[in-house]
Formats: structure tokens, sequence, C-alpha cells
């Protein structure tokens, strides 16, 4: 059996490597010069970075083993830091209910109070499914406007109103009363580390994992750079090969794809216009990360910071500094990511390098994080379709794809822009797992179901003396 992987990202890596250990004729088409996707890590100004921050963290024992396995020793446990940055203030992230209110003005935290108490005792919004509904609904209005939505606004682009509860239920930890006393009597999760608290990182930049995977495929199979696959060809229900970018055709019998969903149903023949006007009625955002190299050690101690002043439109800074050693080498300055996010046709995607570096400088000088350092350089690096939106009602237009998808033979669609899944790594690492023995077992499990939905359970999972958790998934 010979299957082509299309994308060297985590996702159609992992299977790949999946299917290579057990001699299966595996072959991968990575459209640019790197692995790793949007989890590579690069060399920059003699540091090693990341695409904006990376943490790996799973309570699923297939991908701890599977990601142990790859990386050997070679990672630390990083105790996390991070914070929302709110008009010059920090507060703890995930929110600490009473820190939150400790940090805002005396007035400020009452209304937040009793903005609270008033939509548990009577809602006033209609649970519409839209994200605001969703935060409203469980927060009160105060706190939704105060540490939700200019930050999701940023990030997707689009009205609260018009963002799907989906994201808020995948990424977003319900406040529950006892936790928010508890916390406040002091007694907090009782000196248990979570995956709230430490994550694994490998002291080579996250990248380090697929660069390794991608060296035991090639060793076994072969990984083609520079090789972008226009379309996945097939004969009415059956996929039988691929045709690369340059016109050449690849026969083959599977074919998992990680390139976009919306671009692999584009490239297939006989495709009807109903699932036509789905997969067009289904978008992306787009990430610009614009790095700045700073000559100072301690600029702030979090890995990464939330922004959520609606005057910036930075939404996220990344300090690697603040990560593991080894990636800073001997250097001693700070790199920082800014992270923006555009759709194709807004003028900022659309930018030259230096007018995006010099909004970055104002922007993160207007912090007040930078005090009397002095920035030496910048640098750009634009990320395509890096979130799948999910805006109201896009589970109907991907469910017709995916209807229209499961009738046909050979092709498994796995990953974030792959199968419209706002994926953090692990979840494209369990999609390439069960992706590989689904093909190797012939098995039905259903890859669409995989389930992103569990960010709040899996980070209550407890670290283990290996560092990673060990234990079976909860579900
Ligand atoms: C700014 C940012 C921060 C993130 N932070 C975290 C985090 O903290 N923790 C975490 O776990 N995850 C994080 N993620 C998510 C993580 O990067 C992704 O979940 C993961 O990389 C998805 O893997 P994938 O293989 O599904 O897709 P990708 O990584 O996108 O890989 C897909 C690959 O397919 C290739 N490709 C596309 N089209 C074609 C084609 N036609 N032909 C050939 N090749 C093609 C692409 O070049 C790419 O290499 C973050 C993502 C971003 C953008």
């Amino acid at each position: 059996m010979k299957v082509c992987v299309i994308g060297a990202g985590p996702a159609g890596l992992t299977a790949a490597y999946e299917l290579a250990k057990q001699g299966v004729e595996v072959e991968v088409y990575e459209a640019s010069g790197e692995v790793g996707g949007m989890s590579r890590s690069f060399q920059l100004w003699d540091q090693t970075v990341d695409l904006g921050p990376h943490r790996f963290f799973s309570s699923d024992a297939r991908v701890n083993r599977l990601w142990l396995e790859v990386v050997g020793d070679d990672y630390a446990m990083v105790d996390r830091l991070t914070r929302i940055y709110y008009k010059q203030r920090f507060f703890h992230y995930p929110l600490q209910p009473v820190d939150a209110l400790r940090n805002l003005y005396l007035g400020e935290a009452a209304a937040c109070i009793t903005s609270y108490m008033r939509e548990r005792i009577s809602p006033t919004l209609e649970d519409d499914h839209s994200f605001e509904s969703w935060v409203v609904r469980r927060f009160g209005r105060r706190l939704y406007e105060t540490f939700f939505k200019s930050y999701s606004e940023k990030l997707w682009g689009i009205s609260c109103q018009d963002l799907d509860a989906d994201f808020a239920a995948q990424r977003i930890k319900k406040l529950s009363m006892a936790a928010v006393i508890k916390d406040a009597l002091g007694w907090g999760r009782g000196g248990h580390r979570t995956l709230v608290d430490q994550f694994a990182y490998p002291l080579g930049g996250t990248g380090l994992v697929y660069d390794r995977m991608a060296e035991y495929v090639s060793a076994l199979g072969r990984v083609r750079l520079n090789c972008p696959v226009r379309r996945v060809v097939n004969r009415g229900q059956r996929v039988i090969g691929l045709e690369l970018a340059d016109g050449t055709y690849t026969k083959c019998d599977h074919v998992v794809s990680t390139m976009p969903l919306t671009l692999l149903m584009k490239g297939l023949e006989h495709v009807p216009t109903a699932v036509e006007h789905a997969a067009s009625s289904l978008s992306f955002r787009n990430t610009l990360l614009v790095y700045l190299n700073i000559a100072n050690r301690d600029l702030f101690p979090d890995q990464w910071l939330y922004v959520h002043d609606p005057d910036l439109l930075v939404g996220r800074i990344t300090n690697f500094r603040n990560w593991v050693p080894q990636i800073c080498g001997s250097s001693e300055n700070s790199i920082v990511s800014l992270e923006y996010w555009a759709n194709d046709g807004d003028a900022m995607w659309n930018e030259t390098d230096d007018q995006l570096i010099e909004r970055a400088k104002q922007e993160f000088r207007a912090t007040g994080l930078l005090g009397d350092a002095k920035i030496l350089e910048g640098a750009v690096v634009r990320v395509p379709k890096s979130y799948p939106v999910y805006a109201r009602g896009y589970q109907s237009h991907l469910q017709v794809l995916v209807d229209h998808l499961r009738e046909m033979k050979g092709l498994t669609p796995i990953g974030r822009y792959g199968a419209f899944k706002y994926n953090n790594q692990d979840h494209s690492i369990l999609m390439g797992l069960l992706a590989a023995e689904q093909i190797l077992n012939e098995g039905q499990q259903d890859l669409w179901s995989v389930n992103t939905d569990y960010e709040s359970y899996q980070e209550e999972a407890t670290i283990t003396s290996s560092g990673l958790v060990m234990a079976e998934a909860a579900s």
C-alpha cells in the first residue's frame, strides 16, 4: 500500500511516522521549505523561536506516549506564567476571579460582581449559541466586556455576536462559585500542580518534535519539501492519486490531507453545487507575527501576555526568553513576537514588513514593557489560514462537507485547517495517530469527532514524575 500525506505539520507527520513504523510506503508532500507547519521552530538572531507561543499539553496518554518517544529526555517542564495585560495592569490567565477583582478598581469590581449576580438570577440574553451570550450568561456583561470582548474580536475579526459559542466552550473555563470561594480563602487546588501550572517544552523549540519525526520518515520513506499539492485526484467516490503544482501526477492508494479543507474541496471532481457552496461559506483568519530583538534580558516574566486593550491592535506578546534557556543560546537579548490577526483583504495583511515592524515597535513601547531598552531589529512572518473561523452556523456548512467526504474512499482529511478544527498540537497529533490506525486496520474511526472541546478538563490533569500525564484520558 502506498500512502501520500499532504503537509508536514504535526498531523501529517504523525500519520506518516506511525505508518512508516509499520512498514507502509509513505510519501509526505510539503508546500514550504520546512517541516513542522505552524508548530515549526526556526533560527532568528542567534536564537530559536516558534510561531508565537507553543505550549504542549495533553492528558491523552496516547499523545503523551508518542511525544515522549520522539522527544526523549530533551525537554523541560516550564512553570507557566501568562497574564492578561489590560490598561497597564496585569491579570492572571486563566482568569482567577479573586485576582481579577482585586486588580480592578473597587467600583469596577463591584459592578462586575453585580452584573455577574444579575445574570445568574435572571439572564439578560437569550442563549442564541453566540460567543457573547455564552460568556455574558456565565460571567456577566461587565466581566465579558473587560476580559473577553476586545481580545476575541481582535482575534476573529467578527463581532462576538457572530462568533459561535463553540469557541468559548472549547477554550474558556466555566466560572464556579465554589472555586471562587476556595480561591478567596486561599484553599486553591490543594497544591497539586496541573497542566495549567506547568507545560512540557522541547529544549530545541517546539519544532524539535516534528524535525525528528521528519528525519524518521525520511529514513524509511520520503519527505518532499517545496512540493505543493495542487489537488487530490478522484475517480467518482475513490481517490486515486495527487496532482502536484508542477503538474506531475502521483498514484497512491490512500491520501491523508492536512491542506486547507476548503482548497481540498475545490480540487475534487464531481462535487455537488451545494457542497461547493458550503465550502465557500467557511473562512480562515491569518496571523501576522512581528519579532523584535531587544537589548535586555529582563523585560517581563511571562511566557506570553494576552493584550486586551482595545486601543492596541496587538493581541498577544510572546517573550521567548522565558521558555527554556537553551533556545536563547549565549545571546543577551530578548526576542519578543507581537501577534496580529487579519483577513486576506485587510489593509494590514498587505502592509510591508517595514510598516508592520514600525507599528509593533510603537505598540510595544505603548505597553510600557520596553522601559529604557533598545529595539535592535525586527522581522515579520505571515501565517495564512491559521485560524478556522467559528462564525455562527459554521457547523452546518462543515457538516455538508463531512457528509460528502465520508463517502470518498481512500481520503482522510485531518488537522487544524485540514479538518477545519481549532486544534492545538495535541489534537493534530491525535488525529494523525488515529488516521494511521484507521488506514492500517481499515477501521471505522470517526476522525471528525476528535474532540477539541476538552481544554478545561485536560488542564486539570496532574503532572507525574515523568513530567507528562500518562493515565488514559477520561474521555
Ligand atoms: C500563533 C499560534 C499559536 C499557537 N499556539 C499553540 C500552543 O500554545 N499550543 C499548541 O498546542 N498549539 C498551538 N497552536 C496551534 C498549532 O500550531 C497547530 O494546532 C498545529 O501546528 C496544527 O498542525 P497541523 O498539522 O494540523 O497543521 P499545520 O501545522 O498548519 O501543518 C499543515 C502543513 O501543510 C502544509 N500544506 C498546506 N497546503 C499544502 C499543499 N497544498 N501541499 C503541500 N503542503 C501543504 C503547510 O505548509 C503546513 O506545513 C498555535 C498556532 C498559532 C498560529
